[in-house]
Parts: structure tokens; sequence; C-alpha cells
């Protein structure tokens, strides 16, 4: 499966340094199964309408499934049918980094988690979806694991 942005992208951070958590691929690779994997190392993307949160609505909070960083608040996530988990917005500005991505002969912007690097998905904006931001991080599921509040 192509890589929809170089390997390097995971290693080092947009501004030049370092991911705070950083692994060898083979150690990611053992500590991750397969597809998580290939979505948060490889840049892959999840089929739509099939990843376990596409349509949560439990109250918690998005960790990164590579290092546990926590990214997104369930109060930002929204029903934007599009068939992957969204939100409008990251828990707090520095939870995530974005890359230009260009994979798909078009300028789309990447989303990975700012501690490890990790693939979460792309941002886009002005859709008119009616959220506070008018972005929607369009994100899978498989990058994450949801910690419910609790009860
Ligand atoms: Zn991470």
């Amino acid at each position: 499966m192509a890589h929809s942005t170089p390997a390097s992208d995971g290693v080092v951070r947009p501004d030049g340094t370092p991911y705070a958590v950083a692994k060898d691929e083979s150690d990611w690779q053992s500590d991750l199964t397969p597809l998580e994997y290939h979505v948060l190392r490889e840049a892959g993307t999840e089929a739509p309408f099939v990843g376990e949160y596409t349509d949560t609505k439990t109250q918690g909070i998005y960790r990164c499934r590579a290092c546990s960083a926590e990214l997104f608040r369930s109060d930002a996530k929204f029903d934007s049918h599009c068939g992957w988990p969204s939100f409008y917005a990251p828990l707090a500005k520095d939870s995530v980094v974005y890359l230009e991505d260009r994979s798909l002969g078009r300028l789309r912007t990447e989303v990975r988690c700012a501690t490890c690097g990790g693939h979460l998905g792309h941002v886009f904006e002005g859709e008119g979806y009616g959220t506070p931001t008018d972005l929607r991080y369009c994100i899978n599921s498989i990058s994450m694991t949801l910690e419910p509040l609790p009860e």
C-alpha cells in the first residue's frame, strides 16, 4: 500500500525537532497491530464507516493509540456523516502538528500526533458544518483509544 507522505514525517516534527516519543520503526511494528502500524506509521487510511468510533457518543478523551497522548475531547466531536470520527478542534493547540500532503494531487493538511508523530488523519476547513471553527478533523478511529469519563 502506498505511503501518502514520507515515512520521515513520523520521525521529525514540521519544525525540525524530534518527537518526544521516538522508537525504531521495528519497535513500532511490534508494539502495534498491522493495521494500526499501517495507519499510524505509514499514513494509511482506515476504510470509511467501519472504524470503532465513527458514531460514538461516549463522553471522554481520545488518546493517541501509539503513545497515549491526549488528542481530542468528545465535546468537540460532531456528526459529519463522512464515515470517520470528526472533531472541530483538537484538545489543545499543541496536541497535534500539521503537514502538507500532496499525495492525491491536491493539497490536503495532514494531522499527526505532536508527541509521537503518528498519523491521525486530515483537517478540512470551510465545509459549512456549522461548528464553532468550521474545521473538520477527519481522524482514523484506529489511531485513537477512547478513555471514557467516569459516570
Ligand atoms: Zn502519539
